[in-house]
């Protein structure tokens, strides 16, 4: 079996969760092979996180350049090329960075490419077995994977549980000096902070969260009359935003924000994976939906088949009553 290799993404020093994500999928790929951790960077957040993945890993690739100072997809790839056996399983988190980074990579690297994984399911040979989703989740797709060449896998944030075990005692070793070209036609510009908005969606506790099913702009102020009798915050799919029926700043998910709440509740929101990739910290999910199939379902600990048009005023008027 190939050496696997984790790619980590981090921002201000701090690993993403999709880090210790990808441990798990690593070993249901193969458990016996140990995980090496790329982590690319620059300064002292670069060296906090090696440190924070030499917990984890038993190995830790630093690789420090001022080029990495900010994300630029295409330095990444040339150096991956540079330093990856040509025949190694390459693991990325399935979200914005990710994406930039894998296709490209696979290609260079001459290896298969398979996208978006929720779940692996074991190795045939040099065949590798993996479930991918579509139709927004709707179907499962049972995939076969020649590794023979190498692969680029692509993983979904959420599925895969994260290694909390830590205790890994892994070494850091630098890889700086192997990198090769770091030259782009790809340049950084400027970071865009976002703009905040009136509600700070990240610290709240309670989310009462809107989806396409709120069906109506009027309809909003069902949400909002739910969510001032819960003590909660409103937010929503991107559809609401794009519609302009709420703000950007409510925005949940992987082109939103990440919120981290108590208890998530979803009203009308099918659960894509760009959806629930803004929602972290295992928050209890309740969610509300007339599809008994829509995917929200299967990340839910509490599944309502029900209209949210007439569920919420339901649970407000009760919840008033009290
Ligand atoms: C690059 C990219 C980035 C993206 N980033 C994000 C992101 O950050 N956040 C995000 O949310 N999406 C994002 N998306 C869009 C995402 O793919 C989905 O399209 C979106 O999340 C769907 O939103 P939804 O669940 O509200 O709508 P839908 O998928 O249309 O689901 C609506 C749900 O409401 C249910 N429903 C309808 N009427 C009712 C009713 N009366 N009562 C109860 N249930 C009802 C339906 O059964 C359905 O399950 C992104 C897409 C791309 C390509």
């Amino acid at each position: 079996m190939a050496q696997i290799y984790a790619y980590i993404v981090h921002k201000d020093g701090v690993a993403d969760d999709s880090a210790l994500e990808l441990i798990t999928a690593a070993q249901k790929i193969d458990a016996g092979t140990g995980v090496t951790a790329i982590v690319t960077g620059s300064g002292e957040n670069l060296d906090r996180v090696c440190n924070e993945m030499a917990e984890s890993y038993k190995e830790v690739y630093k690789i420090d350049n001022d080029a990495f100072a900010y994300p630029n997809a295409e330095v990444i790839r040339k150096v991956l090329v540079n330093i990856l056996p040509g025949d190694s399983i390459v693991l990325v988190p399935h979200n914005t960075f990710g994406m930039d980074l894998a296709p490209g990579l696979s290609i260079k690297m001459d290896s298969a490419y398979a996208s978006d994984v929720v779940d692996v399911e074991g190795m045939d040979g040099s065949t590798l077995k993996i479930i991918r989703q579509e139709f927004g989740g709707q179907v499962s797709t049972h995939v076969n994977v020649d590794i023979s060449g190498g692969a680029v896998i692509t993983v979904r944030p959420g599925p895969f549980a994260p290694d909390e075990s830590k205790g890994a005692g892994g070494q850091v070793v630098d890889k700086s000096g192997d990198i090769g070209d770091v030259s782009a036609k790809r340049k950084y510009l400027e970071t865009v902070v976002q703009e905040a908005g009136d509600v700070d969606i990240t610290k709240s506790e309670v989310l009462v969260s809107v989806g396409r099913g709120i069906e109506d702009e009027e309809n909003i102020e069902v949400a909002n009359e739910l969510a001032e009798a819960m003590g909660a915050d409103v937010s929503c799919s991107r559809p609401i935003v794009d519609a302009k029926w709420l703000d950007k700043s409510r925005q949940v998910g992987t082109s939103g924000q990440t919120v981290k709440p108590k208890v998530y509740m979803a009203m009308g929101i099918s659960g894509s994976f760009q959806h629930l990739g803004g929602i972290k910290g295992s928050p209890f999910i309740v969610a509300v939906n007339k599809n008994p199939k829509a995917p929200i379902f299967q990340v839910a600990d509490v599944g309502i088949i029900a209209d949210i048009l007439e569920f919420m005023p339901e649970l407000t008027e009760k919840i008033s009553e009290g």
